[in-house]
């Protein structure tokens, strides 16, 4: 596992905020700061709250594709209050989360449950981004490798090596998420390296996965995280929300792809 060379990822998580008025501003905000300074070479994308699907994908800016935030474990039928892979698709989302911590402790999604909402969002031409990461209590335990490895075998066991095939993992260690806490940078690489070992021992190539990491990412320490071994982009929560932040932390993400292109150049040539 090397300083990544592929195109950075940046996804925004709304989570439950905003308002119509609020995503007028934020779109207008983020289309005025690409067009002032383009970013080039890093993949963007937001992930509101299911109601703004509709209106958000007609005004977005091109450049940042649209994503939900979860998606039914079923295909069709009476499950009230759901919404199927096939309707996101039908809205053109791009991106799925599945797994997030929120959803796994407050609603008590299991594994299995993200298994399943992860074959069927792939099944329906999205990209799931499969959220995993380990409680402090599990992090005091040294029980974070393990955690994290039952959380990609459940969906390995379902969708097999293909299933990650363009696939999007991202670390988010629950105590970093929200709290203004972030993982140290040997705590990141670490981790993000076992999950590279972790896609190696399943056949599944290094290339064809994003590890993104997400947890208190913002503005001020973007540049440092996507500069570790193994990062390939980022979640981002709080600081999504404000436009300005967002495309300040894709811009950090587009910077150090620059700097790794020249070094992952002179690794071809060796
Ligand atoms: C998240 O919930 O996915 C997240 C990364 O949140 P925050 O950036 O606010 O910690």
């Amino acid at each position: 596992m090397q300083t990544s060379s592929k195109t950075p990822l940046i996804l925004g998580n709304w989570k439950m905020n905003g308002s119509l008025a609020d995503n007028l501003g934020w779109v207008t905000r983020a289309r005025h700061q690409l067009e002032k300074q383009p970013v080039h070479h890093v993949t963007l994308g937001v992930c509101p709250p299911f109601p703004y699907l509709q209106s958000l994908r007609q005004i977005l800016p091109a450049q940042i594709a649209l994503g939900a935030q979860d998606v039914s474990s079923e295909c069709v039928g009476a499950y009230t209050g759901e919404t199927s892979a096939a309707m996101l698709k039908e809205l053109q989302c791009r991106y799925v989360l599945v797994g997030h911590s929120e959803r796994r402790a407050r609603l008590a999604e299991t594994d299995g449950d993200v298994a399943r909402k992860f074959r069927l969002a792939k099944h329906a031409g999205l990209t799931p981004v499969l959220c995993v990461g380990e409680s402090q209590t599990e992090r005091d335990n040294n029980e974070t490798t393990q955690v994290i490895t039952q959380q990609l075998q459940a969906v390995f066991e379902l969708c097999g090596p293909e299933g990650f095939h363009a696939g999007v993992i991202a670390y988010e260690p629950i105590w970093a998420i929200g709290t203004g806490r972030t993982a140290s940078p040997s705590d990141i690489e670490a981790v993000h390296g076992a999950i590279f070992e972790w896609l190696g021992k399943h056949q599944i190539p290094e290339a064809s996965v994003h590890v993104l990491y997400g947890g208190s990412v913002k503005a001020e320490n973007s540049a440092d995280i996507f500069a570790l071994e193994g990062v390939d982009g980022g979640l981002i929560g709080g600081a999504s929300l404000n436009a300005g932040s967002f495309i300040d932390i894709a811009r950090s993400a587009n910077q150090t792809a620059q700097l790794a292109e020249p070094l992952a150049f002179a690794r071809k040539s060796l």
